[in-house]
């Protein structure tokens, strides 16, 4: 006899992993979380978070930057050693930039900032799993997005790498999905409102400033010099377009 049949994925319950300390903010992140279908699991303390996720397996972690024990960063670090894939959003009360690529740089894929909308925050995520569930079901299907190759780099969606000149950078999950949408509309000028809504799930009032860093990433690890990019253009008052 075969082995067991694995329940489909589309059936099973995106978790979620809450780590954040303050109890009223965790109750209403668990609520709408919950009230979309969504698993939660959560801890206030960052080395239970990093026990967590390590244990439990989440599909997306929220984490706060201003934890009693451990700060932010250091839980972002961890969490990456043992899930290197996992979608990490970070809740920050500070506003500064330094604070957020600093964020950004140790493995957080996005961030948000005190105070947000637990409305939006929680659509952010339901395009994170949409996005997710379209790359998923697309792995047993054509190769046609097995690679994407963007002048002398190569990006491989599913082991979120990309390989340029020999050198391997990791990927995280927005990069991956900016990259993928870009080449799928390769020549075309793609809007940064679409690309808010199509990759983050919010509409055009919201900051465009997401997308802009995730650029900046993504042309570090493609492009030969910052100053002039040949791959990644910004099409000025509009968005980007993909010359590969
Ligand atoms: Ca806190």
């Amino acid at each position: 006899m075969s082995a067991p049949v694995a329940p489909p994925q589309a059936a099973a319950r995106r978790r979620v992993l809450i780590i954040e300390d303050e109890p009223d903010l965790v109750r209403g992140l668990r609520d709408a979380l919950e009230f979309e279908g969504f698993d939660t699991i959560s801890s206030g303390l960052g080395r239970e978070g990093v026990e967590l996720a390590r244990a439990r397996a989440p599909d997306l972690v929220l984490l706060d930057l201003m934890l009693p024990d451990v700060n932010g960063f250091a839980v972002c670090e961890q969490i990456r050693q043992t899930s290197p894939l996992v979608p990490i959003i970070m809740l920050t009360a500070r506003s500064q930039e330094s604070d957020k690529i600093r964020g950004l740089e140790s493995g957080a894929d996005d961030y948000v900032t005190k105070p947000f909308s637990i409305g939006e925050l929680v659509a952010r995520i339901g395009a994170i799993f949409r996005r997710l569930q379209r790359s998923g079901a697309s792995q047993g299907g054509a190769a046609a997005s097995d690679e994407i190759r963007v002048g002398a780099a190569v990006v491989y969606p599913k082991r979120h790498e990309l390989v340029r000149k020999g050198k391997t950078y990791a990927l995280s999950f927005y990069e991956v999905e900016l990259v993928r949408l870009l080449a799928e509309r390769a020549g075309e000028p793609v809007a940064r409102d679409e690309i808010l809504e199509k990759i983050w799930g919010v509409s055009g009032h919201a900051s465009t400033r997401s997308v802009d860093n995730f650029i900046v990433k993504l042309r570090k690890k493609i492009e030969q010099s910052l100053d002039k990019p040949e791959h990644i253009l910004t099409v000025y008052g509009f968005g980007y377009k993909l010359a590969p």
